[in-house]
């Protein structure tokens, strides 16, 4: 466990929301994230939520969605 939390306002669920970052979150943002902030989607209950976390895993920034696009193959 690194101890290390993101937080941030859920505007659907009326609350502030804690996702623990995982060793396994922290390596795919080590691999993958090519930009600060970078944005985690957060799927939960009926909704998502598009945190913009920096470096030291603040939030930089939420927008909330109820709708996901899926092309048809
Ligand atoms: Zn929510």
């Amino acid at each position: 466990m690194t101890g290390k939390t993101i937080r941030f306002y859920c505007e659907y669920c009326k609350e502030t929301l804690a996702i623990q970052v995982t060793e396994s979150l922290e390596k795919e943002f080590k691999e993958r994230a090519d930009k600060w902030p970078y944005p985690l989607v957060y799927h939960h209950s009926d909704h998502f939520a598009i945190i913009y976390i920096d470096e030291n895993w603040h939030e930089r920034g939420v927008v909330c969605s109820k709708i996901s696009y899926k092309k048809e193959t």
